[in-house]
């Protein structure tokens, strides 16, 4: 590091209640993405620390799953409390960090707290069942009892409140937890933990690892007293923990990336749908998993949807959210996602798309900025319609029927989210039953409710979060035969 730079705290894991010092492993820059300043540290977590982590986890377990889970929710609460009390100072080190506008860390922390009481809500809700026996004198039944050990690992794009996503599913099921945040963002992890260490947590119940994924997440899931890896981030990296699980026979739950598509009927309100669309690339910069990343507009309304799209996308202001509060979306999360992002713009116009507004990185002095960007023109098998962006990009398809945008749309490694605009009940309802997603949102923007279930088929994953299903993700079932 340099001279300048040296004052940038590192950040200690958070082990069996203590923060503590991290022998060996070298220590990774934290970047804002505005500037490329650096504004901190963590270590790189080696294997046998991330063995204490675990350890202390297995040794708290026991003890957390005999409590009453209520008595767990009133520690969850206590910790979304505690968030509430915290919100400015909360969002302002998610922007400083990760980039997005204070508007939306600020929902984003608020959403986090609202979601650990929505969990600890579960406390009296979770069932068992009574079977029917083929036997006279028996009872059988079935309950749900706690994994043990998770470990969760974690993206950069929603930090905060993918911590809780996995944390308090996990604890109000009586699991405890090791959480690996993403090295890109630990800064509000660090201060996820420095709050629950207020609370009267007990010792070891929740951990957390800092470090790169290929030395203190692999460590993770490779060791053999982790019951459960509840992962988000993308494909590749999802197929490697499988990978790893695979040699300890480890549960997975993976929530991978999408690549959305948005279908716009000749029947649609289009503003309505040139309005979602457009706020699902600038939302967070494009970098969001459930948020549209291709549009297949019918042939009829192709001309005035895209001007319409055009016009708002390029009406969205980039910049640095700290020094300037009224820009609409900021940086891209690093220079890799710049570059990934301005290689895909690239390659498109030079296959054949046309290019109606954008194309080119913002220049704004050193951070990772890109322009709104409009592609249309884009055949179904090229790489901007196949391949996650993850950037304020919207290449659009234009089709001549449903069938044709349901059948484009299901041609995709991904399935985790689609959308339809139309005003066609008909419609509506048949591509709600043939598009093959986990979500599917009917003339309104892509974001899911904490009491839904967010899940990908394909390569978006396995299992799913929120609500109940998401909750009994963290359970396994335990089916007793009692002869009386
Ligand atoms: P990423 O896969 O690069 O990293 C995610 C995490 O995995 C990081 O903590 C990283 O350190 C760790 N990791 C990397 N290699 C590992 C390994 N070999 N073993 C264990 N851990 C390892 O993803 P990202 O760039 O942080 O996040 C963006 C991706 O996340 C996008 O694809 C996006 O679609 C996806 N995402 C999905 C959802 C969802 O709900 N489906 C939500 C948010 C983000």
């Amino acid at each position: 590091m340099s001279a300048e730079n040296k004052a940038a705290p590192m950040h200690r894991n958070y082990i069996n209640g203590e923060f503590v010092e991290t022998r060996g492993g070298d220590a990774i820059p934290v970047l804002n993405p505005s500037t490329d300043a650096v504004i901190s540290e963590v270590p790189d977590t080696p294997a046998a620390v991330v063995e204490d982590a675990v350890a202390a986890a297995a040794a708290a377990q026991p003890a957390w799953e005999r409590r009453p889970a209520i008595e767990r929710a009133g520690f969850l609460r206590r910790i979304a409390a505690k968030i509430r009390e915290n919100v400015p100072e909360l969002a302002r080190v998610i922007v400083e960090e990760q980039g997005k506008v204070m508007g939306l860390a600020e929902v984003e922390v608020a959403f986090t707290a609202d979601y650990i009481d929505y969990m600890a809500e579960w406390a009296r809700r979770i069932e068992g069942e009574i079977i029917n026996s083929d036997r006279p004198g028996e009872t059988i039944y079935l309950y749900r009892q706690a994994i043990g050990v998770v470990g969760g690992i974690l993206p950069w794009n929603f930090p905060f409140f993918l911590i809780a996503r996995k944390l308090a599913p996990a604890l109000i099921t009586g699991n405890t937890i090791v959480i690996k945040p993403s090295e890109e963002t630990p800064n509000n992890a660090a201060m996820f933990m420095k709050l629950l260490a207020e609370t009267d947590m007990p010792a070891g119940v929740v951990n957390m690892v800092y470090g790169r994924g290929a030395t203190t997440g692999a460590a993770l899931c490779e060791n053999p007293r982790v019951g459960m890896l509840s992962f988000t981030g993308s494909v590749a990296t999802g197929s490697r923990i499988m990978a790893a699980a695979a040699k300890n026979i480890t549960k997975v739950n993976l929530e991978l990336g999408g690549k959305a598509p948005a279908i716009v009927m000749n029947d649609a309100d289009l503003d309505l749908a040139a309005q979602a669309v457009t706020s699902s690339r600038i939302i967070n910069s494009g970098q969001v998993c459930n948020c549209a990343e291709r549009v297949y507009v019918h042939k009829d309304v192709e001309a005035e949807f895209v001007e319409k799209l055009a016009a708002k996308m390029r009406a969205a202001r980039c910049g640095d959210p700290l020094a300037d509060p009224g820009v609409d979306y900021g940086p891209m999360i690093n220079r890799a996602g710049l570059e990934k992002v301005a290689g895909m713009v690239g390659r498109a116009t030079a296959a054949g798309a046309t290019l109606v507004t954008g194309g080119a990185a913002a220049d704004l002095g050193a951070g990772n900025f890109y322009q709104p960007t409009v592609l249309t023109n884009c055949a179904q098998d090229s790489e901007i319609m196949r391949a996650e962006t993850f950037g304020p990009v919207i290449p659009v398809n234009t089709v001549e029927s449903l069938d044709e945008a349901i059948e484009r749309s299901n041609d995709s490694d991904y399935g985790l989210t689609s959308s339809i605009y139309t005003r066609d009940i008909g419609n509506a309802m048949r591509a709600s039953r043939e598009l093959k997603f986990g979500e599917t949102y009917v003339n309104r923007e892509n974001f899911e409710a904490m009491q839904g279930f967010h899940a990908g088929t394909r390569k978006s994953g396995i299992g799913g979060a929120d609500g109940k299903h998401g909750l009994y993700e963290y359970t396994q079932t335990h089916v007793v035969y009692l002869q009386s």
